[in-house]
């Protein structure tokens, strides 16, 4: 059998852990799902839909309403199969052989995974303590003479943000590409997307995976300078975003209806499940601006893990990450949903004694 090339051979297939439970907590999802007003709304997009023909290869309806919203030029921003899939068109136009990307780990694992899948060389660049990034970041990327540097704000799955002017230093050092990945921005209101105008080289990814409910769709979108987007351009596949995804993320960017009090609740049962999980000894949660909580266990983490899988809750376990010892990330869901992790953590810790 015909081996696959070098960089792919070592690799293994990212796994997201997809295991049937009761609850999942595990993607950081918008467990609330769409309003009901808007799911209908959606629905009957269907019907006018013309599926016998190919999708609008250029998406214009959908970077119009995007750029509406932000105020930014359509010409700024590609559309993209899931942020995902912008972040591998990305490394196809600017990575490969001889080319570098660097983030600050731990991070979210698909820039070192496409970095790879596309010959890029990835270079890790570590955080502090506290997994804010180092005051010395615009010189460490210097050194390491990256081409693309991710950036996520706020980092999956340490749920911090980083400072506009820890980007500012960074995007002003380097004559290379700094993507500021904000695919949970909903959640912590802040965004770099004002510096664009400023840095040429500064590029902001979005999705609608994560506030806007529609991870089922795979929508995610990039913005920055229109050479770049022309870049991204020649590279994607020409109908990578299918007729009834463009429609729907459209409709949604127009109007959003009442998702902005379903993200006002996410972020408001984030601070009651974090202040929950704190109260039990055994648990320490880290600030986040997020729509998850990381949370180190004084004992082992993947036990913790496997406890609350008995339970039918699936969060993500991190244990065995490096500077994530012990961790799991927990999105935060409905307020049923994160009662159920309380309860259960509560009652692992009756299991488990004083050491938890
Ligand atoms: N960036 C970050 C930080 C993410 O966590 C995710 C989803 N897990 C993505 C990008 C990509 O999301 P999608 O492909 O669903 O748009």
């Amino acid at each position: 059998m015909l081996e696959p090339r070098g960089a792919v051979a070592g690799l293994t297939a990212y796994d997201p852990e997809h295991i049937d439970a009761r609850i999942n907590l595990s993607a950081n999802e918008n467990g609330y799902g769409l309003p009901p007003a808007i799911r209908e709304r959606l629905t009957g997009l269907v019907a006018g839909l013309e599926i016998n023909r190919y999708p609008d290869p250029g998406a214009r309806e959908l970077r119009e309403a995007i750029g509406a919203r932000h105020g930014v030029d359509p010409r700024s921003i590609a559309v993209g199969n899931g942020g995902d899939e912008l972040l591998q068109a990305l490394l196809l136009a600017y990575g490969g052989a001889g080319r570098t990307a660097a983030a600050f780990t731990p991070t979210f694992v698909m820039y070192d995974i496409i970095s790879r899948t596309t010959g890029t060389k990835f270079v890790p660049l570590a955080r502090n303590e506290d997994y804010d990034v180092p005051v010395v970041a615009a010189a460490l990327v210097q050194t390491t003479g990256a081409d693309i540097v991710f950036i996520c704000s706020p980092n999956n799955p340490t749920g911090n943000t980083v400072s506009r002017e820890a980007v500012a230093e960074i995007a002003g050092a380097t004559g290379g590409l700094v993507v500021i990945d904000e695919a949970y921005q909903e959640f912590s209101r802040e965004t770099v997307l004002d510096m664009i105008g400023e840095y040429r080289n500064l590029l902001v990814l979005r999705t609608f995976s994560k506030a806007f409910a529609l991870a089922g769709l795979r929508v995610g979108y990039m913005i920055g300078d229109p050479e770049v987007v022309e870049n991204i351009n020649k590279v994607r596949l020409p109908y990578n975003v299918n007729v009834f995804s463009q429609a729907a993320a459209a409709s949604l960017m127009r109007d959003p209806g009442t998702l902005p009090e379903i993200i006002s609740e996410i972020i408001s049962e984030r601070g009651r499940l974090a202040s929950a999980i704190g109260a039990l000894d055994g648990y320490a949660v880290f600030p986040s601006q997020s729509n998850f909580l990381l949370v180190r266990c004084a004992q082992n983490g993947t036990d913790i893990w496997r406890g609350l899988l008995e339970a039918r809750i699936l969060v993500r376990n991190f244990s065995r990450t490096p500077g994530l010892e012990n961790c799991l990330r927990i999105t935060v869901g409905t307020k049923e949903e994160n009662d159920a992790v309380i309860g259960a953590l509560t009652a692992l810790k009756r299991v488990g004694g004083s050491g938890i």
